[in-house]
């Protein structure tokens, strides 16, 4: 029954990763940048304010993320695991997801953690913004996004570090590089 987390720096290639973790492994990749993203289609004050939020590169609001994600998490196919990817990216969504997890008997197995060269990552964002144009993916949200990676998302590595959930990935190379040493994560 895996229940994995991927981390790590805007640009370092969680999506990409977390799809073929969680097609190998076969439970749901549930990204909540994806989740947010779908809102663009919805219209209403909410999905505005998640868009503009967005689109700055700050964090959207814990409570509303957390309240996404564990309607998500309560869907039928979370019963054979799944594999949050950007997610908790703030000590209060952390405490939330244990909290939740723990009322229901369960818990995370492992933590991924990518890592990259700044340089690595700064790259892998240009090419991203030529390929999908995604709102923040110019060159102030991408500042914004790493400053707040640093700030609040940075410091959940060594809370799991501390209770020995952290698996530390070489998240440069080739795809299918990096995509053999998650495995080998997961697997070891
Ligand atoms: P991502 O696709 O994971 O890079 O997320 C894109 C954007 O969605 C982030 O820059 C945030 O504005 C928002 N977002 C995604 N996940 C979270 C989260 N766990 N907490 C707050 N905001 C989030």
């Amino acid at each position: 029954m895996p229940r994995l987390l991927i981390a790590g720096p805007p640009g370092v290639g969680k999506g990409t990763q977390s799809a073929i973790l969680a097609a190998g492994l076969r439970v749901p990749a549930i990204s909540t940048g994806d989740m947010f993203r779908a809102l663009k289609a919805a219209h209403g004050d909410l999905a505005a304010e998640v868009q503009a939020v967005m689109a700055s590169g700050r964090y959207v609001d814990d409570d509303l993320t957390n309240r996404v994600v564990a309607e998500r998490l309560l869907r039928d196919d979370c019963a054979p695991g799944f594999l949050l990817d950007g997610y908790p990216r703030t000590l209060p969504q952390l405490d939330f997801l244990h909290r939740w997890l723990a009322e229901r008997g369960l818990a995370i197995d492992a933590v991924i953690a990518l890592e990259a060269d700044e340089e690595v990552t700064a790259r892998r964002m240009a090419a991203r913004a030529l390929l999908d144009g995604r709102p923040d993916d110019t060159v102030e949200a991408f500042r914004v996004r790493l400053r707040m990676y640093a700030e609040q998302t940075r410091p959940l590595l060594d809370v799991y570090e501390e209770i020995e959930l952290l698996r530390r990935v070489d998240g440069s190379g080739t795809v299918d590089d990096v995509a053999e040493r998650v495995w080998a994560a997961v697997h070891p």
